[in-house]
């Protein structure tokens, strides 16, 4: 008999479930421009916008947070946060930053020059940001198998390596270091095999080319390592989590997923070359290097976070509920990409809904629809997102995708159950559904603050 799953966890604190009507819903929609973006988290039951800085804290983060030492200079909080990092990654050098994209920000302004080129398996789209904001290309490289989203394989996240080793000759001496997103976020949560980060460290050590890590879920693709990888499943998660950063020379980490914090993020390094600069990059935008634009108490929930996120009893619980949505999603023949990454389940609202042209944004439709309906958020991930181009004109994106990004340790069980069964009656009416129009649009990101117009 396969056991249900069980959240490894008891409750000590709790808070009602936001609960409106549909009738309250769809005022709320239509005051919102039917963006859901603009809808207050207050009035949404099951938030699935983002699994980013939505964790739910331990009893052991809170306490930590009330012990913490603030300090400007030389915190208590500091050193121990600091020391967790290095026992974890055994990078020597610590740079603690607000979030991830401030770490991006400070590495890529200070170690890139315009004209060079970045190549990772896909760039997640703030790093993109900021390196196009820096004058530097960034490149996906990504395997075949991740352009698939029905197909079947263990690690759609992996770099597509003769391409890499291809890109770094053509590109010799423009590439300041090569990038590895785990899991890949922009692919849905795919993880890198072992045998794959191995080969690109190879290649980056022959070509002379750093590698870093965008190591936000690193715990997460450790687990689906020894789960899914050939003779890994006898190693902890610790011990894998350590090679993957053995094969790369830093990490830069938004610490608002596998940190297990609200907010939080670190760039750290094995070597100490970059190191002064970056200091004093910190100190003109995000403090001291002791805080890095934290609280002392920010770096205290993280560093008890990070240690907990490598705990196998989570780690087994949080891949397993994300499966079990996609699992239970599949068998009621709603299509999602597959399998089912770690941190969010994508629903294929192109083939859910193929009577609506990619014009008229049948995943925002849908979304809409989950919403008003059911009181679930969830984030258009097609052709509003992707659609526009720089001159104007509309091309459809690769694919129209719902995504249900779950946060950590917030939902139990019956919250899914009663999830999968909203999704189920929604998909129902899918037939019914209509797509929406864009009413007005800024210039740049307008998935954030377009307003929208159901049409009939
Ligand atoms: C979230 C994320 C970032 C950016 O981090 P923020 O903390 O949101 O600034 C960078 N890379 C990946 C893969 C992410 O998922």
């Amino acid at each position: 008999m396969t056991r249900s799953i069980i959240e490894p966890f008891k409750i000590k604190v709790v808070e009602p479930l936001p609960w409106r009507t549909v009738a309250d819903r769809e005022r709320i929609l239509a005051a919102a421009g039917y963006n859901l973006f603009g809808v207050r988290a207050e009035d949404v039951s099951f938030d699935f916008l983002t699994d980013s800085g939505t964790t739910a804290m331990s009893a052991a983060q809170w306490g930590a947070m009330l012990t913490a030492e603030e300090a400007y200079a030389g915190s208590r909080s500091f050193y121990r946060f600091e020391e967790v990092v290095r026992r974890i990654t055994g990078y020597h050098h610590v740079i603690p930053t607000h979030q991830g994209r401030a770490a991006e920000h400070l590495l890529f302004s200070q170690r890139c020059q315009p004209g060079q080129l970045v190549p990772s398996n896909n760039h997640f789209d703030t790093t993109r940001a900021n390196l196009e904001q820096n004058g530097v290309q960034a490149i996906d490289l990504v395997c075949p198998e991740g352009k698939q989203p029905t197909l079947e394989h263990p690690f759609k996240g992996n770099v597509d390596v003769p391409r890499l080793e291809a890109f770094l000759h053509e590109h010799r001496g423009h590439v300041p270091f090569v990038m590895t997103t785990v899991t890949n976020n922009t692919s849905g949560g795919q993880p890198v095999s072992l045998e794959n980060l191995r080969a690109v460290s190879a290649l980056c050590r022959r070509a002379g080319v750093p590698l870093l890590l965008d190591a936000c879920r690193f715990a997460e693709n450790a687990w689906f390592i020894k789960t899914r990888e050939a003779d890994q499943g006898h190693r902890t998660a610790r011990e894998i989590a350590r090679e993957m950063f053995d094969l790369a020379d830093g990490c830069l980490m938004s610490a608002k997923k596998d940190g297990l914090v609200n907010i939080g993020g670190f760039i750290a390094l094995r070597d100490g070359t970059w190191v002064p600069e970056l200091r004093s990059g910190l100190i003109l935008t995000e403090g001291f290097p002791t805080y890095g634009g934290l609280a002392a108490r920010d770096l205290e929930a993280l560093a008890v976070g990070l240690d907990e996120v490598l705990d196998e009893r989570y780690l087994e619980y949080r891949a397993g509920s994300t499966r079990y949505v996609a699992d239970a999603l599949a068998r009621a023949n709603i299509p999602t990409v597959r399998p089912a990454g770690g941190h969010a389940v994508y629903l294929d609202a192109r083939a859910m809904l193929p009577h609506i042209p990619p014009e008229a944004f049948p995943a925002q439709a849908l979304a809409i629809e989950l919403y008003r309906a059911e009181g679930i958020r969830t984030c258009e991930i097609g052709s509003v997102m992707f659609g526009r181009q720089p001159d104007g004109s509309f091309r459809p994106a690769a694919m129209e995708l719902v995504r249900i990004a779950i946060p950590r340790r917030v939902y139990t069980q019956a919250h899914f159950d009663y999830v999968i069964e909203g999704i189920e009656l929604a998909a129902a009416r899918g037939p019914e559904l209509r797509g929406v129009a864009i009413e007005s649009e800024p210039a740049f990101l307008r998935h954030f603050t377009a307003r929208f117009r159901p049409l009939v």
